[in-house]
């Protein structure tokens, strides 16, 4: 099991994902399932934070309970900036706002709407059936994304990977594109921040954003009450992790580190599996008395 000294604020690095998906979002494992893949793995804090949606909370929180594993409640709320999609992470958030609850109804009944555009460019080439095909990977109807068309054109043969059908089809540009407006960054710092909860950038590398950009996204995040920059995940290189570490610590925003996991061989790290943070950077979780006192608890050093 990972355990090693952090940083010079004497935060100990504990086993800790804070980004992951269950089936309630594009997820492949239920919240149960997940929570008993990270317990097995080793994770000792870990947050559930499915696209738009905060279903799956209560289960893996019950879950983690019995596994011994600091439960963080989360979201990662799809964001438009600047004609752009940014991911936003909610860590700590209460599940019972309801401008929160009711944000995420609408982003989700405009997911819905995307499905449909989704489906009707992919007939303009041919591809028919792919709404009710990719509904038949979605868990309970609440939800749906590009993951469960990828999923559908895999299983229809259009490509060999969930990976190659995005490159193919999914991303701006290719012919099963929609593009879709989401909701105001202000709105995703809004909620979050309202419910008592500490907004993060998820996967900045994932944006391509050139320099003065990102520092306007930054200044802005910053100013809207947003918190944190996520540096450890599975898709950014150690290059990146340095960069964005850096920028963390220019900009005096915490870190965070999650996998991105959404189920065996689809993403790059698994549960329990992160590198450790760069030195030097303040982590999300400095000032969270659950993870602490789970720490001195649980702890053998
Ligand atoms: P959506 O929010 O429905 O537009 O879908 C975004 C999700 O699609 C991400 O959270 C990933 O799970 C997945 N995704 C996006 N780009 C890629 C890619 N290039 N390869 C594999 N999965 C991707
Ligand atoms: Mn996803
Ligand atoms: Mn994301
Ligand atoms: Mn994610």
């Amino acid at each position: 099991m990972m355990r090693v000294l952090l940083c010079a604020n004497n935060c100990f690095m504990l086993n800790i994902d804070l980004h992951c998906h269950s089936t309630i979002s594009d997820g492949l494992l239920t919240p149960t399932q997940l929570v008993e893949r990270a317990a097995m793995r080793g994770v000792e804090t870990l947050a559930l934070t499915d696209h738009d949606d905060i279903a799956g909370l209560a289960e893996a929180r019950k879950i983690a309970g019995a596994k011994n594993i600091t439960f963080i409640n989360g979201v990662e709320i799809s964001v438009s900036w600047r004609g752009r999609t940014l991911h936003i992470v909610g860590l700590g958030i209460d599940p019972e706002y309801t401008p929160l609850v009711a944000g995420l109804a609408a982003i989700r009944a405009g997911r819905s709407r995307r499905a449909e555009n989704i489906a009707a460019e992919l007939a303009k080439i041919g591809i028919h059936g792919s709404l009710e095909g990719a509904y038949a990977h979605v868990g309970e109807r609440r939800l749906i994304g590009r993951t469960h068309f990828a999923r559908f054109l895999v299983e229809q043969g259009y490509a060999k990977d969930v990976k190659s059908v995005f490159k193919k089809y999914l991303i701006k540009g290719k012919p099963g594109y929609a593009a879709h407006e989401w909701t105001a960054l202000s709105d995703a710092i809004g909620w979050i921040c309202g419910s008592g909860g500490r907004a993060v950038i998820a996967h900045p590398g994932r944006y391509d954003l050139g320099k003065n950009v990102l520092k306007d996204l930054l200044n802005e995040f910053r100013a809207l009450g947003g918190t944190g920059i996520e540096v450890v995940t599975s898709s950014h290189t150690p290059d990146q992790v340095k960069h964005f570490a850096q920028h963390a610590q220019n900009m005096d925003l915490l870190v965070s580190c999650g996998s991105d996991f959404h189920g065996p061989n689809e993403s790059y790290y698994d549960l329990g599996q992160l590198p450790e943070l760069p030195l030097g950077c303040t982590p999300v979780w400095h000032d969270w008395a659950e993870v602490h006192q789970s720490n001195t608890t649980n702890s053998t050093y």
